[in-house]
């Protein structure tokens, strides 16, 4: 059993019962940076915030400003340089149910790397000194630096440098960096890519990217790999920026506590964690699938789940829950389903003295494994009225399965926890 983030499937699981359609390819592999112990540290986008971001109702028209120096480049006018900026930004305003929208908040003389001054600034450096000293290689064509307030890891500010210099080592193959660095609008040395324009929109939206609070992707399609191939966005890069931008994971502490309505158990008493009474998984490898007594229609929820499990005693850990979800009506070849996880536990909760751990699963998961087996299973009418979560799979924190729990409850909605904050 692999690591996964968050929205990928996980590889192995198999139902006991269900002739299963699994696979397992890592959907996603963006990284943002989270704060951990006052620092700012590049993350796999799993587990406790806080993660960095912007947090737009900080300003007054919910737009993220930006200057550009008013020097433009050497070697393109200012008026293309602005406009070419401006596509960049409109590529990632343009995600929808999203707030990330910007502004050109003006021209400004500023230049250079100032992460204390709260103005986010693009600028060309055409000697490269300041991308150099701010730690780029010779090789780099630009250079993000942003600044995160460490308690709350809000973004606070971002410059962007473009590297108008000569890049040492010589001429780099055509479309990806030659040498020296021009960033006109007139014809390319090679022929493609045709226009430096395009160039700029280019690298201007992989660091607008940089700004929002990505760190480059391990997907070489993405935009946000660190030598692109691509000029628009991914899905890896949307995923990206809705991850940061639309289900931002609240800090761990934020259990609400109200799972009143109990949707399914795995044991006779399961109000009563600590009651003695463990129940034992049923299917799967090594007897590791937990059957839910009541499998949940997937068209009941809009807010995904909260999953909260009491383990015995012995169990230290609980790397994450995977629910797996199965295409219930149909027979046969088209009664597929696969496994998806929640990643780490949001944090952990005390019921009748017993500890427990609760974890959200996000209604984009769910919308993610609609889509997914529906395109896998071309043919087979999958839809989300025919998905059902059937089966519940733990693993600890050396990926091995979890075979015996004390009670577990799945709850509509997102940080919806049975037990009280711990
Ligand atoms: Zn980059």
């Amino acid at each position: 059993m692999r690591r996964q983030d968050i929205f990928c499937l996980v590889a192995g699981v198999v139902l006991a019962t269900a002739a299963a359609n699994f696979v397992a390819p890592t959907a996603h592999a963006f990284r943002v940076f989270k704060v951990v112990n006052g620092r700012s540290v590049e993350s796999d986008p799993v587990g406790c915030g806080p993660f960095e971001r912007w947090n737009l109702s900080r300003f007054p028209d919910r737009k993220i400003p930006y200057y550009i120096n008013s020097n433009g480049s050497a070697d393109l006018s200012l008026a293309h340089v602005t406009k070419a900026l401006g596509d960049a930004f409109l590529l990632w305003k343009t995600i929808p149910n999203t707030p990330i929208d910007f502004r050109l908040a003006g021209y400004t003389s500023a230049i250079g790397y100032n992460p204390d001054d709260n103005n986010n600034v693009i600028f060309w450096d055409e000697s490269g000194k300041s991308l150099r000293l701010a730690g780029a290689g010779p090789e780099a064509l630009a250079l993000t630096v942003t600044r995160a307030n460490l308690t709350t890891a809000e973004l606070e500010d971002a410059d962007i440098g473009f590297n108008g210099g000569s890049i040492s080592g010589g001429t780099l193959p055509c479309g990806f960096v030659t040498a020296p660095v021009q960033w006109s609008i007139t014809e390319e040395r090679c022929a493609f890519p045709p226009k430096r324009i395009a160039k700029v929109k280019k690298w201007g939206a992989h660091e607008v990217g940089h700004l929002l609070g990505l760190a480059h992707s391990t997907v070489k399609t993405a935009l946000m790999f660190i030598g692109p191939t691509t000029e628009v966005l991914m899905p890896d890069d949307v995923a990206g920026a809705k991850f940061l931008y639309e289900n931002l994971p609240p800090p761990c502490s934020n259990c609400n506590s109200n799972c009143n309505s109990f949707l399914s158990f795995v044991e006779g008493n399961p109000s009563i964690p600590g009651d003695g009474v463990f129940v034992s998984a049923v299917g799967g490898m090594n007897n590791s699938n937990f059957d839910l007594s009541s499998p949940i229609p997937l068209n009941s929820t809009t807010d995904g789940f909260t999953v909260t499990v009491f383990p015995p005693a012995s169990v230290q850990s609980v790397n994450q829950v995977v629910l797996i979800i199965t295409n219930l009506q149909h027979t046969g070849v088209c009664q597929v389903g696969g496994g998806f996880g929640s990643g780490s536990p949001r944090g952990a909760v005390s019921s009748n003295g017993v500890r427990g751990f609760y974890f959200n699963v996000p209604q984009s998961t769910l919308n993610f494994a609609v889509n997914f087996l529906a395109q896998q299973n071309p043919g087979c009418g999958v839809t989300v009225n025919n998905l059902f979560v059937e089966v519940l799979f733990l693993e600890d924190n050396f990926s091995q399965p979890i075979t015996t729990l004390d009670a577990t409850a799945i709850c509509p909605g997102q940080n919806n926890c049975a037990g009280n904050p711990l």
